[in-house]
């Protein structure tokens, strides 16, 4: 993917150049939502929650911002980044939207500030000297920062996210933040078509929301649930699940 240079509050990054990416068609992005609307909602439904109940978050990660502006244009609201330099760049250039912006990617610590000047939620915070950093840089003309803390429950291959059994400890700490708001776990469990594999991977998830809730009884939020996935999530309990490929296409 080709890339242009950014420059931003004296930051310089190198950006994919919108320009130059495919953009996806209209009707494709039409009929892509329509159908992921209706698989939220027959799962939903199958498990006798709400449809309400479960949150789209829409996975733009590597798409232009005209496709997020026609995702937005269907009705899409909230949107999730994997890469800050490149969500950066997007979520300058859609100001004049009403959309909600969610970090969902690994933070390394000298990113804080943009995150928490640019975003509504950050989803992968895993350790407390990232959530005291974004607790010190979230702008006071802001709300409190929305935090879903990332956990590594043992599916798990990769080493971001807390241990369960760290958990409190990270609670305890962010709960006294007052420029963060934790809102509840995520977790991106290992891929597997083994539906009852993922089922016992995200209730392990879920087990452990009551224990947040103990110390933080506003926390109402399991980020869980992609693409291949998203089934057995809502099944389990997922609040906001994140879609990137089933919306947009195969990323290239
Ligand atoms: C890319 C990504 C997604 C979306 O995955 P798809 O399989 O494309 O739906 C969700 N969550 C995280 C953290 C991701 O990095």
């Amino acid at each position: 993917m080709p890339f242009v240079l950014f420059s931003l509050h004296g930051d310089h990054f190198w950006l994919p150049n919108s320009a130059t990416m495919r953009p996806m068609n209209m009707q494709q992005l039409t009929d892509n939502i329509a159908k992921v609307r209706s698989r939220v909602r027959e799962s939903a439904q199958k498990c006798q929650r709400e449809e309400s109940t479960v949150s789209l978050l829409a996975v733009s990660k590597t798409r232009s911002a005209g496709d997020v502006r026609n995702a937005a244009a269907c009705g899409l609201r909230r949107f999730g980044e994997n890469y800050l330099q490149e969500a950066v760049g997007k979520i300058e250039a859609l100001q004049d939207l009403d959309l909600e912006w969610h970090f969902i990617g690994p933070i390394q610590s000298n990113k804080t500030r943009l995150i928490a000047t640019h975003f509504d939620w950050v989803h992968s915070v895993d350790r407390e000297k990232i959530a005291r950093r974004l607790n010190e840089q979230r702008p006071e003309a802001l709300p409190p920062l929305n935090i879903c803390l990332q956990v590594n429950i043992s599916a798990e291959d990769s080493k971001s996210g807390v241990v369960p059994d760290a958990l409190g400890e990270l609670v305890e700490a962010i709960s006294k933040m007052t420029r963060l708001r934790l809102r509840g776990l995520m977790a991106i469990p290992a891929a597997t078509g083994d539906a009852d594999q993922q089922r016992a991977n995200f209730a392990q998830l879920r087990q452990l929301l009551p224990q947040v809730q103990q110390q933080v009884p506003e926390a109402d939020t399991l980020s869980m649930g992609m693409s291949g996935d998203m089934e057995a999530a809502i099944a389990e309990g997922a609040t906001i699940v994140r879609i990137g490929t089933d919306l947009f296409g195969p990323r290239g």
